[in-house]
């Protein structure tokens, strides 16, 4: 049986960036951009009033000025200010011709309503503007190849009047629970089922990381039903299968994968839980589809995600393979180990009470890969090696830590 690292390293030998795509502004945030944006205009694009008051000469010694005209927002001055005029301007407007400062609405007296009686310090050149071109140039790179798209960078691409950009597009990843005891959760539960638990928590989880989903909701252990399903999950980038990938008799799930061409690159990894997590890939019109099937317990499912599907999904979405990187902390209880597997043990990190400079870490009561409501206290998972041992309160163990 493969390491959890060896698994890793396959993991990342098939995970290939999507192909970089046009996406429209709305679509982009957080997705890699794939293109440098260089400004086609200056900004701003004209000399700009700051604030509402009077565009004005500042050198002119006049003590009132006679209002000639009012430019809102959105419009633009059609006389220019000359010595003993001003100009009423909004923030936003451009700065008339003539005039080289702007003062402030509430410093002004308003004298009548065609004139106004001056700030007695006066006023500096260039108050109250913000001259065009300030911020950027036309031909300036606003933003590089390479980022992570934020909200503030949706707006300076809108700023520069970019609709939309190329980007690494999302990951489409198809979720298909298997199992003949799974209902949809909300229908009628007979005997021996239960409501599927993997279905919301990848949806969730997946959304979570930016990918796009495609919800195959619940297929039965049957051959033919299996194999229709699987196909349209194979439409996507990732499918991602839970149950049936163990020994058991009804474990139909790698047949059925291989059956569709899909090639195995591992079945089976040295972890717990997780153990009979498959792994495989499909090369098909050009395109390359990611197959995880993971165990169908809950925790297992969780285990696989934050091991091998979130690294997956990064160098999908355009970034660099990374494999998850746990952080040093201090045990705070007793905690056994026993078998040759290392065990991901839901846990909780605390950052904020620390010994010898280490966030301490809590391993919660916990009853195996079934049971998931210890898994709501927890962050994290502590990750125990492999062997016999017991482990003291202040032992130092690597834990991952849960989004
Ligand atoms: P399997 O991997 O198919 O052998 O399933 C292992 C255990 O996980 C069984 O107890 C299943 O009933 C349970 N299980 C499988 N799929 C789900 C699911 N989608 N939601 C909750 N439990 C599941
Ligand atoms: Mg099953």
């Amino acid at each position: 049986m493969i390491t959890v690292e060896q698994a890793l390293d396959y993991v990342s030998e098939s995970a290939r960036p999507l192909a970089p795509t046009q996406v429209k502004l709305g679509a982009a945030l957080g997705l890699r951009l794939q293109e440098s944006i260089v400004s086609p205009i200056d900004s701003p694009p004209f000399d700009k009033a700051l604030l509402d008051g009077y565009a004005v000469i500042a050198n002119d010694d006049a003590p009132t000025r006679d209002v000639i005209e009012q430019v809102i927002a959105g419009g633009v001055p059609h006389r220019a200010v000359v010595p003993g005029a001003t100009i009423n301007v909004m923030t936003g407007a451009p700065l008339p011709d003539g005039a080289d400062a702007i003062v402030k609405h509430e410093d002004v007296t308003l004298v009548d309503e065609q004139t106004i009686q001056m700030p007695a310090a006066g006023v500096a050149a260039d108050t109250g503007i913000l001259r065009r071109g300030a911020a950027f140039h036309n031909g300036q790179e606003v933003l590089s190849a390479g980022r992570y798209l934020s909200a503030i960078d949706l707006a300076l691409l809108a700023e520069v009047g970019r609709a939309e950009v190329t980007v690494t597009p999302r990951p489409r990843v198809a979720v298909l629970s298997t199992g003949n005891e799974l209902v949809e959760c909300g229908q009628p539960v007979g005997p021996g089922q239960i409501c599927n638990s993997n279905g919301p928590m990848l949806l969730a989880l997946l959304e979570s990381a930016r990918a796009s989903t495609m919800d195959l909701g619940i297929g039965p252990d049957e051959p033919n039903e299996l194999r229709r399903l699987m196909q349209q999950g194979l439409q996507a980038d990732v499918l991602l299968a839970t149950g049936g990938v163990s020994a058991g008799v009804m474990d139909l799930v790698p047949g059925v994968l291989q059956d569709l061409g899909v090639r195995q690159v591992f079945h089976k990894v040295r972890m717990k839980p997780g153990k009979p997590v498959w792994f495989g890939e499909l090369e098909q019109d050009g395109r390359r589809t990611l197959v995880l099937g993971m165990p169908g317990n809950p925790v297992s499912t969780l285990v696989s995600f934050e091991v091998f599907v979130k690294p997956m999904l990064k160098v999908l979405a355009g970034g660099e393979f990374e494999p998850p990187q746990p952080l040093r902390a201090s045990l705070t209880t007793n905690i056994g180990h026993r078998g040759k597997r290392p065990t991901y043990y839901p846990s909780r990190i605390d950052f904020g009470t620390r010994k010898e400079g280490l966030p301490t870490v809590e391993t919660l009561a916990w009853r195996g890969s079934a049971d998931l409501a210890a898994l709501t206290r927890a962050n994290a998972l502590t990750i125990l090696p492999a062997g016999d041992y017991q482990y003291e309160p202040g032992t130092e163990v690597d834990v991952l830590t849960l989004s």
